[in-house]
């Protein structure tokens, strides 16, 4: 493969992360293709001819089956709001083009499946936007977990949160509409539970309450209802046999991109939060109880592949830094080599996780994962 052709949909908070990571991979890995930014589509053309030209893009288009249509697209970045991402990735996938969708695959199980089979028949590479698993911190939390840095764990508990939503005043905005999911389950939830398939294989069962603390916010036509949760917060229990919670929130005023993970284990325990992104604290029981303490790690070289962006230990990275090894891993899979991402295969499992949770709402009660 000598050059990637790269398509992108939606020109957002997440189109542009996108378009940031296929700028800056061969840059900052310099072991992959050439990158051609050939077309980006937006809901008119006037929109996508200004982003295209911001981004970098060629073509532009305010229609995304042109971009699916494109022979010069070899890969689709599909970052539109969650109810369009089955017609698109379908529709990109039947073209022949490899995917790359933000999470969640979509705003039910069914939808999600059909994602999956269009993936399988396709035999293109799909994978999602689930960034987070991607940090050389997480990755080296991982390494330790499979080491039995800490022993057995038993006990796993996440907190996601942000105040986006918090103020009451907040406009209506597509994520209070039900036709783009849950809302804090699908929104936010996923997040920990990719990191919880990462870290530590699928769910066993879930328990889940939801809330919505504001029934209705203001927009251009008046008030309109709030379709969605803000809140959820689900006891699980893992097939490892730890147990453990996740809490999130959309409306917790005071914290901006927290993602608080506590794991325990039989020797120690590790402590991270990616508002904190380029530092984990570590507790082994080894070091004696003269001395034994959570010290604070931070990222550096050694916590590949942190080395690809900066030689420097302690010069952090950021969002858009995980965004760009996110790309890396997407194109590892285009080439045929291993890569570590969330493929519609890994998606699967964790929608099905939320559709467990919603079910559990529902009905309340204990839902098995099977
Ligand atoms: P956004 O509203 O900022 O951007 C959505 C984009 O899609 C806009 O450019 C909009 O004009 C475009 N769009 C809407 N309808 C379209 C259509 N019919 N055709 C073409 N383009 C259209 O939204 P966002 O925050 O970027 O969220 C988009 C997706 O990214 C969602 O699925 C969300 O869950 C996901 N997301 C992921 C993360 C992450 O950390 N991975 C963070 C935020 C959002």
């Amino acid at each position: 493969m000598k050059s990637i052709g790269v398509g992108l949909i939606g020109s957002g908070f997440m189109g542009k992360a996108h378009a940031l990571a296929w700028n800056a991979v061969r840059p900052v890995f310099g072991d992959v293709p050439a990158i051609r930014l050939a077309h980006l589509g937006d809901a008119n053309d006037a929109l996508a001819r200004a982003k295209a030209d911001e981004f970098g893009f060629a073509k532009a288009s305010g229609d995304w089956r042109q971009v699916v249509a494109d022979p010069e697209v070899d890969v689709v970045s599909i970052t539109t709001p969650n109810k369009f991402h089955l017609e698109m990735a379908a529709a990109a996938l039947a073209a022949g083009k490899d995917v790359w969708c933000e999470k969640p695959m979509a705003p039910n199980l069914a939808d999600a499946e059909k994602m999956l089979a269009a993936a399988r028949q396709s035999g293109k590479v799909a994978v999602l936007g689930y960034n987070y698993v991607q940090n050389p911190v997480i990755r080296h939390i991982s390494k330790l977990i499979g080491e039995g840095a800490i022993g057995a764990v038993n006990h796993v508990r996440i907190e996601m949160d942000e105040d986006f939503m918090a103020d009451p005043e907040a406009p209506f905005q597509q994520r209070h509409e039900k036709a783009n999911g849950w809302g804090a389950i699908d929104d936010f939830a996923v997040h920990p539970l990719s990191l919880i398939l990462t870290l530590f294989g699928p769910l066993e069962r879930v328990m889940c309450d939801m809330a919505k603390p504001y029934s209705t916010r203001k927009s251009p036509e008046g008030e309109r209802e709030v379709e969605v949760f803000d809140i959820a917060t689900i006891l699980m229990r893992l097939k490892n046999g730890a147990s453990g919670f996740i809490a999130v929130s959309r409306t917790a005023w005071g914290r901006k991109g927290r993602i608080a993970i506590q794991i325990f284990g039989a020797k120690g325990s590790i402590l991270f939060d990616q508002e904190r992104l380029n530092e984990f604290q570590l507790y082994l029981t080894s070091d004696g109880p003269t001395e034994a303490g959570f010290r604070t790690v931070l990222s550096a070289p050694h916590h590949k592949p942190y080395d690809r962006f900066i030689p420097a230990p302690g010069h952090s990275l950021g969002f858009n830094d995980l965004k760009t090894i996110e790309c890396r891993q997407l194109i590892g899979r285009m080439l045929g080599e291993e890569a570590l991402s969330i493929d519609f295969e890994k998606g699967i499992l964790i929608e099905r996780a939320v559709d467990a949770m919603a079910r559990s709402f529902q009905e309340g009660r204990w839902v098995d994962l099977g």
